[in-house]
């Protein structure tokens, strides 16, 4: 993350908001999201030019209206391809992206998946409601095998992907989930995001209270699983980090172990739900250091301040420079 706060003053959470009219449903678990990460830019002070989030298409495209840096609501399925080109070009920047589970598990899985490979040092919230909202209602693909929201004429045929399971897959260095209506949970796991250096998840549950009428508030906070002893809600969501779970690989031999555990703890769902960092892996080299091996003066002197064209607008590059460096010879 950057760590230089260029702010003269102190910023507070109305620097981060906007006056564009937030549309959600009422109830919608968007609103806690977009609270959750104005309270961590507030609280890590990140300068607004210096910080741009970027979203795919969907109800949670609309997030970066609401927050008042750098903002590009994309194209669907396309945000961490925009994310990755804005990080590539400009290391400085802090970048979030942000898209539904729709967006970024459909059409968007091949950029998941071949992101985690490149470790890039930027933040990924995914809002994860178990439909696709903006089209009324139909089934996404981490609604599970068998379920019927109430816009599906029949129960879903598709098993649902584990988006936990997929990151570690992936090569994630960082993989958390946490719960839109726990706006303070929620605003520690983006911090703790944002401050990774390296590619950061975080699988946020978003509750959808127009479509999804299964994995509703009430579900979450286990009201349908009444304590016969205390005739109290047993809530499905739980904290790792107050069951003495520990994500965090401290060594190269604690690397493997941590990683199967965490590949465990993802398979937990339903009656007991995980919130928290499943796992963190902070030795393995992020994508800036991997290209600054090959172009020692990237980060100094990075895409966005290279010089592109002279007063008059000519280009300064030189196509056949490249192509004299790309030469194959022998
Ligand atoms: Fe939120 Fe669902 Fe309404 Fe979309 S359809 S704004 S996800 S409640
Ligand atoms: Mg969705």
């Amino acid at each position: 993350m950057a760590t230089e706060t260029e702010a003269k003053t102190k910023l507070t959470m109305a620097d981060y908001r906007t006056t564009y009219f937030a549309d959600w449903c009422p109830g919608c678990g968007d609103f806690g999201i977009m609270t959750a990460v104005q309270m961590a830019l507030t609280e890590l002070q990140l300068p607004p030019h210096r910080t741009v989030i970027f979203s795919g298409i969907g109800c949670s495209g609309k997030t970066p209206h609401m927050i008042k840096v750098n903002g590009i609501h994309t194209l669907h399925g396309r945000v961490l391809p925009f994310a990755i080109g804005a990080k590539l070009a400009n290391p400085e920047l802090e970048v979030i992206a942000a898209g539904g589970d729709g967006d970024g598990l459909g059409i968007g899985a091949g950029h998941f998946v071949n992101t985690g490979r490149r470790n890039i040092d930027l933040t990924y919230l995914i809002h994860d409601n178990g439909v696709y909202g903006l089209t009324k209602g139909q089934a996404s693909p981490t609604l599970e095998l068998g379920l019927k929201v109430k816009a599906m004429p029949k129960p879903n045929l598709n098993a649902g992907i584990n988006p936990v399971a997929l990151a570690l897959a992936s090569g994630y260095t960082f993989i958390a989930r946490s719960y839109a209506y726990d706006v303070r949970h929620l605003k520690d796991t983006i911090v703790k995001a944002i401050k990774h250096h390296g590619l950061a998840l975080v699988i946020i549950q978003q509750p959808c209270p127009t479509y999804n009428d299964i994995n509703t508030k009430e579900w979450y906070g286990g009201e349908d699983r009444i304590d016969p002893k205390t005739g109290k809600p047993q809530p499905r969501l739980y904290k790792l980090e107050e069951t003495g779970y520990d994500g965090i690989v401290h060594n190269q031999e604690e690397a493997w172990p941590k990683y199967v555990a965490a590949l465990n703890k993802a398979q937990e769902w339903g009656d007991k739900i995980p919130m928290g960092v499943f796992y963190q892996n902070d030795l393995i080299p992020t994508f800036d250091e991997r290209i600054s091996k090959r172009i020692p003066t990237y980060l100094t002197n990075p895409p966005a301040k290279q010089l592109i064209s002279d007063a008059s607008g000519n280009p300064v590059t030189s196509v056949k420079k490249m192509l004299t460096e790309l030469k194959v010879t022998g």
